[in-house]
């Protein structure tokens, strides 16, 4: 079966948009499929400062550019979320809410989502002060204090972030030391409108209708106190978006695509690459050099099969 579009890449993030590049620059017509907007995460990063070649930047200009490079190459993108793939013939059934297509080969750049904080009050207050993303909202509180929950690269970058913008930031890390790059540890500790509540969990976060306190308990010496707050900005990690695949048996025991160093995964033709699979540093340079390979290891599939 012939198919002009060949290889379907689900989600458009770095990984999956130089995926797409490498595929078409080889020769076979990519399909990308992407249920949010292209550029993936990078869109609710504030700044990029550790990608070469490029001065620092905010993640939505990077993500546009990113996706310039998609249309400069005339890749088609459809603005669809994928719900199932299905081993089908010598390929896989790629079903959305309104169709069900066939390819020769697919890699799955989904990347992954935050993890959503689950304390009382969490949900509830939810976009009413709480937000998963500083550079969406970071604006809206000027001159304000908020707090970041967490002590990994995202926090620690995101605190410094909404520094620049915020009257205080409080960051409320469980342990006493960042598991971020030390050079974002040092940056946010040079920064003196940042305060730190370290050995702290969020316990409750209280408000009527919008975020007014969040409750902390020191976990040293179990004393809670309540700290006034006009938003709580919660970065405690994230999660692979692989529930769709989960047919599949590909996964790991925390979700993550195992995928050789060629981004093959245990099944033949199917691929994949960037955050979404099992690996130690999930970076913008990691996930776009997965990209590249499970690109290149594709077309070279489909080459050596004559599809
Ligand atoms: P992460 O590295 O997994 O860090 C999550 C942080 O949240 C950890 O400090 C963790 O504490 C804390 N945490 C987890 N569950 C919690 C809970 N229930 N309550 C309170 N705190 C909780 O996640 P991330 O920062 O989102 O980063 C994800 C990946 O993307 C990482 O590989 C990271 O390197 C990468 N990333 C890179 C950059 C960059 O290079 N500029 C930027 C963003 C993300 P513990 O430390 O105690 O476990």
């Amino acid at each position: 079966m012939k198919n002009n579009h060949q290889i379907a890449i689900i989600g458009a993030g770095p990984a999956g948009i130089t995926s797409a590049i490498y595929i078409k620059r080889a020769g076979y017509e990519p399909i990308v499929y992407e249920g949010m907007i292209p550029g993936g995460k990078v869109n609710n990063t504030a700044i990029v400062e550790n990608y070469p070649g490029v001065d620092q930047t905010s993640g939505p200009d990077l993500a546009y550019k990113f996706y310039e490079n998609l249309q400069q190459l005339k890749i088609k993108v459809l603005s669809q979320q994928v719900q199932k793939i299905t081993p089908f013939a010598d390929g896989y059934m790629v079903e959305t809410e309104d169709a069900k297509d066939f390819y020769h080969a697919v890699i799955v750049a989904t990347g992954t989502s935050e993890k959503i904080l689950d304390v009382p009050g969490a949900k509830r207050l939810l976009h009413k002060g709480i937000s998963y993303c500083a550079v969406c909202d970071g604006p809206l509180y000027r001159h304000k204090t908020v707090a970041v929950i967490g002590g990994g690269d995202a926090a620690v970058e995101e605190a410094v972030y909404l520094s620049s913008i915020c009257e205080n930031v409080i960051i409320i890390h469980r342990r006493d030391e960042f598991r971020a790059a030390s050079i974002l540890v040092q940056q946010l500790k040079s920064i003196p409108s940042i305060h730190l509540e370290m050995n702290s969990e969020v316990v409750e976060i209280k408000g009527e209708n919008y975020v007014e306190a969040v409750v902390i308990r020191n976990n040293t010496d179990n004393k809670t106190k309540e700290i006034r707050i006009d938003a709580l900005f919660p970065y405690i990690g994230a999660f692979a978006n692989t529930t769709f695949i989960d047919d599949l048996h590909i996964v790991d025991e925390k979700g993550y695509i195992r995928a050789n160093d060629k981004g093959e995964t245990s099944l033949p033709g199917l691929y994949a690459a960037g955050d979404v699979i099992r690996k130690d540093l999930r970076q913008i340079v990691t996930a776009v050099s997965d990209g590249a390979i499970a690109g290149i290891e594709a077309a070279r599939y489909m080459k050596e099969h004559d599809f």
